[in-house]
């Protein structure tokens, strides 16, 4: 990449990393993405899923269209680094670096519209509410594949664990599937020295905790991934009551749908029989947030071969499926595609996505933006 080029391309994560919006607030980022689209003569479409910008090129005759998905929310995270470009609004950061993947698809589309011989179409899709509120989701309920049909749509993320120049493209798994779920456990309220008097929830949920990690261990098979794991316990105000209720609440992560259907089934079985034990009630809420993400195999060997043959710098790693999850899933349900990581390993100390620390490393760009570009000339090559 040009060194001018690179410089506007970071200048403009730099600006988003200081502005960040949180999940479908994403006004001035859309806005922001949309005139720089716009001034490089794309056609723009604005407000798909209220916050979502799709940016459009066609070139020659070619009917064979092709999308690029970046995301654009920031996290509810306070900012504990302290770089130049800090955020400016308090309680808001780009902790996932899609400050970077805005950035590098923006970049893409540049140089697309500027450089990149090609025929065909190319829709440069930006998504927001990527973190747990399924953007994703809802830009396809908004008609995203039937107002921009693509025969193929990709995806990245950056990496933080992969070195800066490498990038994993799987067939198959990359990200998990994710659920959340909610344990109200109801008992009766007594005095801290008169236990007998009451139904101790404090107890039952103690217990429902350590039968729930019997599901991953004992009921789903040891050949299959699966995460059950309690992230809150909330109960109880005084030193010498014992209270009402207690509230456990946690995530899943599974690949295969049985496996989901599995611990949804035990997850609520486990905690009503074992608070039965306690003459307790245990209230379960689960929710299916996030469908597994499935590379179509050849998307993603499309994508190793683009590599291979025309971006030398970068070198393609295996590695095993994250899981995390990502709702780019809901778009490989509806098109084929594939979702890659790219390399953005720091030297020293190295903060993961999500971490208060966390700041995209801006040395991941040209990658980015190289794998882009050759996608789109060889997916969409002049005959
Ligand atoms: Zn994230
Ligand atoms: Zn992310």
């Amino acid at each position: 990449m040009r060194t001018d080029d690179l410089d506007d391309v970071v200048g403009w994560r730099h600006h988003l990393h200081r502005n960040p919006e949180l999940a479908f607030e994403e006004r001035e980022t859309a806005e922001f993405i949309a005139r720089q689209l716009a001034s490089w003569g794309l056609v723009v479409k604005t407000g798909i899923a209220g916050t979502g910008v799709v940016g459009t090129l066609t070139r020659g005759t070619s009917k064979r269209t092709i999308g690029i998905r970046a995301d654009i929310d920031a996290l509810p995270i306070e900012e504990a680094g302290n770089p130049s470009y800090r955020s400016t609004r308090p309680g808001k950061m780009h902790a996932c670096g899609h400050d970077g993947h805005t950035s590098i698809l923006l970049a893409a589309a540049r140089r697309c519209a500027q450089s990149i011989d090609f025929d065909g179409t190319v829709h440069f899709v930006f998504q927001p509410a990527e973190e747990s509120e399924g953007g994703g989701r809802e830009m396809v309920k908004a008609g995203l594949f039937c107002d921009f049909p693509m025969s193929r749509i990709y995806g990245l993320h950056n990496w933080p664990a992969l070195p800066v120049g490498e990038v994993v493209a799987r067939d198959d798994a990359m990200m998990a599937a994710f659920g959340t779920f909610e344990i109200e456990v109801r008992g009766r309220g007594s005095h801290g020295a008169m236990p007998h008097e009451g139904l101790d929830p404090v107890v039952a949920a103690s217990n429902i905790v350590s039968a729930l990690q019997t599901i991953a261990s004992r009921n789903v098979s040891p050949l299959e991934s699966s995460v059950v794991s309690v992230t809150q316990i909330h109960t109880g105000d005084a030193w010498n009551v014992i209270p009402e209720v207690a509230v456990i609440r946690g995530t899943t992560r599974w690949f295969d749908a049985g496996v989901g259907d599995l611990i949804e089934q035990r997850l609520a079985h486990v905690a009503t029989n074992v608070a039965i034990a306690y003459d307790c009630t245990a209230t379960t809420r689960y929710e299916r947030r996030y469908p597994a993400t499935i590379n179509d195999r050849a998307s993603a060997e499309f994508a190793r071969a683009t590599i291979a043959e025309a971006i030398p710098a970068i070198t393609v790693r295996d590695a095993k499926p994250s899981m995390a999850g990502e709702d780019f899933s809901f778009m490989l349900h509806e098109v084929p595609g594939a979702y890659l990581w790219l390399g953005a390993q720091k030297a020293g100390a190295n903060p993961g996505l999500h971490s208060p620390h966390f700041d995209f490393n801006d040395a991941a760009i040209p990658y980015g933006v190289e794998l882009w570009s050759a996608l789109v000339a060889r997916e969409l090559r002049p005959a």
